[in-house]
């Protein structure tokens, strides 16, 4: 048996997202079944739809920043009841026994996880062969990968905690950031905005790293305590050896040295944006000053779970846009011009008029 879901689906690299119908399974003994109210629009679902890291298959149903309310459980559901709000971000499944997922660390998965869209559905129960995401009515999900969407956060706003959220919290958790540690946050976008108000939240000293004089006043309202403006080679020279941490959200390939050489001794720099090469990287400024650099992808389900609670504690959401299903390629176009503060979510109730 399987449900019928209504979507919307590119079907091919050209071609705009459109009405697309197809099935999901139903709930196994452990499975959970979400009528999804709310999706975020990602980057990359945008790089996916368009193919352009190459690996896509259509039709391709994107969206992987899910929150929704409980609809049906399978017997063997423990965690959820129907009408629980709940949220599902990029990882649907994983292999559940390598050294990875005993830790919790599924994204890191050594079998490779399940994307929640465009990969291998290892577990089928539909005629599709790849999983599809979340710009549709329902999905079908093991409990497992499933989160629990604290009732005092706005869900829409909440949305895209599943992958901006998830991929600026995990570094600056993974790095012990804190009080007395001056942190810089690389860029102000979708993962920026999060970024500054994890950082600030967990009391570092936080500033804005940007090409842009407004976009540092913006920051400052997300709560930067400072902005160092990267274009200014006088200013980037004077906050060299400077900083604890630097969280790098620049989405394309870039110079890192100048970046580098604002870390103090031991500092490092994750880079969570750019998945393309980086253009240099001199190997003198990791030496001296024995920096790092690393990067960092989303959040095990233990972790997600933790931000989630972490943004229930300190009132956390994203600064969000609302689109309607029927917008959502104007809505790409402007993420793609960086034209949103911060964040396109789309209202599925709009899918049903
Ligand atoms: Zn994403
Ligand atoms: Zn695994």
């Amino acid at each position: 048996m399987t449900i019928n879901v209504r979507g919307y689906a590119t079907h091919s690299a050209t071609s705009e997202l459109v009405p697309f119908t197809f099935e999901r399974r139903d709930p196994r003994p452990s499975d959970v079944m979400i009528d999804i109210l709310y999706c975020g629009v990602c980057h990359s679902d945008i790089h996916s739809a368009r193919n352009e890291w190459g690996w896509t298959h259509y039709p391709f149903v994107p969206g992987h920043e899910i929150v929704g309310r409980v609809a049906a459980i399978g017997n063997g559901v423990s965690k959820y009841k129907v009408g629980d709000l709940v949220g599902v971000g990029c990882l649907v499944d994983s292999c559940r026994h390598c050294a990875s997922c005993n830790e919790g660390l599924e994204q890191y998965c050594d079998n490779g996880f399940t994307g929640t869209y465009n990969d291998e559905d290892k577990i089928g129960g539909t005629p599709h062969k790849v999983t599809f995401g979340g710009y549709s009515d329902k999905i079908t999900v093991d409990e497992r990968f499933v989160l629990r969407v604290p009732d005092n956060l706005a869900p829409a706003a909440a949305a895209p905690l599943l992958c901006a959220g998830i991929t600026t919290y995990s570094p600056l958790r993974h790095w012990k950031v804190g009080p007395g540690q001056k942190v810089g946050i690389i860029g102000l976008g979708g993962l920026g905005h999060m970024g500054v108000k994890f950082a600030h939240a967990m009391g570092a000293h936080v500033v804005m790293i940007t090409t842009s004089p407004e976009k540092g006043q913006d920051a400052k309202k997300l709560g930067a305590d400072e902005v160092l403006l990267s274009k200014d080679t006088n200013a980037m020279t004077a906050a060299q050896n400077s900083f604890d941490f630097l969280l790098n959200t620049i989405p394309v390939g870039h110079d890192v040295d100048p970046y580098m050489a604002l870390l103090k001794r031991d500092g490092s720099m994750v880079v969570v944006g750019a998945v393309e090469p980086l253009k240099k990287v001199n190997g003198l400024l990791f030496i001296f000053r024995r920096r790092s650099m690393a990067g960092s992808l989303i959040g095990g389900l233990p972790e997600t779970q933790e931000m989630l609670d972490f943004c229930s504690k300190y009132n956390i959401t994203c600064d969000i846009e609302m689109v309607a299903m029927k917008d959502v390629n104007k809505a790409y176009n402007r993420t793609v011009k960086g034209d949103v503060k911060y964040r396109f979510v789309i209202d599925m109730a709009s899918l049903k008029s």
